[in-house]
């Protein structure tokens, strides 16, 4: 089973990928996630990417794909990935690749958002830099400001969440990845979700439009 996550950045795909994969016991995998640890470690590959990131650019589909085509060889027959496919090339690479194992995506979620709603989540995000997991600081803040609940890891603000670099992320979402919508819809994929209120609610809400 592979489940597709699509929205902005800030419409909180990681944080209820997060949580349907726990659901599901599928496995979760983000790219953005990936190569922010490729970055942290410093390998070539972090590299590579931190010069696209740090402008709120997508890091080149031939490098993505090949990074996540390695990983899904490790990865357990359910998935639920986000920020993965980002470009219709990316889709079409995916859908190519699982098909050749006799695998298909299942459903594309697609969790919109208002824009007014995506910058003010984007402004008041926090990562955790163990674990990853993310914050709002005024709606679902950690017990300890700065502390990760989970892990005891310290929270931090992503670079490319300043404001500066939101607007150009945002504005290649449109351009880029919102094609995406119709791709899967063309396909009688999609399922389009209001990912505005409560975090749950929101899960429930994708939960039921994964049939679960
Ligand atoms: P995210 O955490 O999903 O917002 O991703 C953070 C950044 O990583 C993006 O702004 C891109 O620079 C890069 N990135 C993540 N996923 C992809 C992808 N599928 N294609 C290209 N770049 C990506």
């Amino acid at each position: 089973m592979y489940i597709v996550l699509l929205g902005a950045p800030g419409a909180g795909k990681g944080t209820q990928a997060v949580r349907i994969a726990e659901k599901l016991e599928a496995e979760y995998i983000s790219t953005g996630d990936m190569f922010r640890q490729a970055v942290q470690s410093r390998s070539e590959l972090g590299l590579k990417a931190r010069m696209y990131m740090d402008k709120g650019l997508l890091v080149p589909d031939d490098v993505t794909v090949r990074m996540l085509m390695e990983r899904l060889e490790r990865a357990r027959c359910a998935v639920i990935l986000d920020g993965f496919p980002r470009t219709l090339s990316q889709a079409e690479a995916l859908d190519k690749a699982l098909a050749g194992e006799g695998k298909t995506v299942e459903r594309a979620v697609y969790i919109k958002v208002s824009e007014n709603e995506l910058m003010k989540r984007l402004a008041g995000r926090r990562l955790c830099r163990q674990c990853q997991t993310p914050y709002q600081i005024s709606t679902a803040p950690p017990r300890k400001a700065g502390v990760c609940d989970r892990c005891g890891g310290e929270l931090y603000q992503r670079e490319d969440d300043m404001p500066r670099t939101v607007k150009k992320r945002l504005e290649v979402y449109f351009a880029e990845t919102m094609p995406l919508v119709y791709y899967y819809q063309q396909r009688g994929k999609l399922a389009e979700v209001d990912g505005e209120g409560e975090i749950e609610a929101v899960g429930r809400r994708i939960l039921s439009a994964l049939g679960r």
